[in-house]
């Protein structure tokens, strides 16, 4: 899970992250605490939507106006939204409200934005996906893939940018999402209660000490923190740079072959990862190790469910990887190694 999300916060264009698992084990804390790794960023200061002052292109109607006027937009440095979409959230709350009649004398300031306009450059997390409508998860998802959320009524339409990571959490046994919308999220992972006592006792502990005194348990991982940000910055810068062999591509490609993922989300989502790994790591190459860290959470989601077959769909990928990356006598791969 962490993996996963880190990844994303290296490369936002792996798309969104889904995290199935128990209740309590820690996934909102962990997608919250994304927001204390990344470096604040820059927004045209007073903007609804935290537009991106280097890129004009993406400005809301807002910005662009101002800027065709020649005025000249302040910025400030804001934390990166870490965004939480309640349980019950109508379409109005997440895409914002148009309200028609004061549009047509005023325009764009008749839009009351909503959670998207807030999580724009983002996060935006939801807990328990799998409970929320379907045609709301559409929409998210419509969102996230394009950057722009546009909202449109009796003719009228209004457009914002609204580039932002998707992260849904759900519990299995609440009901399953379709997999349609599964396939559309970037990363699946799943996460289960620690059976080991010696880290259960641990998890406890922490708790006590991060509840009797916050800033000092802070203190305590002060270093680890600013360790992980450092690599987190580093591998953000290093990315464009890493270099992902077209034999890897090749095999990446044979192996959701194998597995008979359908469409092109599998191998665009595991080359990305494995980059994204490569990145954290601080190499410029991605190696054969990377792209096998990434497969089961790139793939997982994405496999054909037969009723029939009583192989858990992690094993039966860690199998088809076995398959295709170990091949004994693969000179092209040895040397990528
Ligand atoms: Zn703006």
């Amino acid at each position: 899970m962490k993996l996963a999300l880190l990844l994303t916060a290296i490369d936002p264009n792996i798309g969104g992250v889904i995290i199935f698992g128990h209740r309590g084990t820690g996934k909102s804390t962990a997608v919250r605490a994304l927001a204390d790794l990344l470096p604040p960023i820059a927004k045209v200061s007073g903007c609804l939507y935290g537009c991106d002052p280097k890129r004009p292109e993406e400005f809301c109607g807002d910005c662009a106006a101002r800027s065709r006027d020649r005025v000249r937009l302040k910025h400030d440095l804001r934390p990166v939204p870490v965004v939480d979409l309640p349980l019950g959230a109508t379409e109005d709350r997440v895409c914002g409200t148009l309200d028609i009649e004061r549009a047509l004398v005023e325009g764009e300031k008749a839009f009351e934005p909503g959670l998207l306009a807030r999580a724009n450059r983002g996060f935006l997390y939801i807990d328990e996906v799998n409970l929320l409508e379907d045609h709301l998860v559409d929409v998210l998802l419509d969102a996230a893939a394009s950057g722009r959320n546009i909202v449109e009524r009796e003719g009228i339409s209004i457009s914002h940018p609204a580039r932002f990571v998707l992260v849904g959490s759900g519990n299995p046994e609440e009901g399953e999402l379709r997999p349609q919308l599964l396939d559309r999220f970037g990363l699946f992972t799943r996460i289960e209660t620690i059976s080991d006592l010696d880290q259960r006792v641990e998890i406890v502990r922490r708790r006590e000490r991060f509840e009797r005194d916050r800033a000092s348990f802070a203190e305590e991982f002060a270093a680890e923190q600013s360790d992980l940000r450092k690599r987190l910055n580093r591998a953000r810068v290093l990315l464009p740079r890493v270099k992902l062999d077209r034999d890897l591509v090749f095999r990446i490609a044979e192996l959701c072959v194998a597995l008979k993922v359908d469409g092109h989300r599998g191998e665009l989502t595991m080359s990305r990862s494995a980059r994204a790994v490569a990145a954290l790591e601080g190499r410029r190459a991605v190696s054969v190790q990377d792209v096998k860290s990434v497969a089961t959470m790139s793939l997982r989601h994405r496999l054909r469910k037969d009723p029939l077959d009583r192989i858990d769909t992690g094993s039966r990928i860690a199998e088809a990887v076995a398959q295709i990356f170990e091949e004994i006598g693969s000179t092209r791969l040895a040397a990528i190694r």
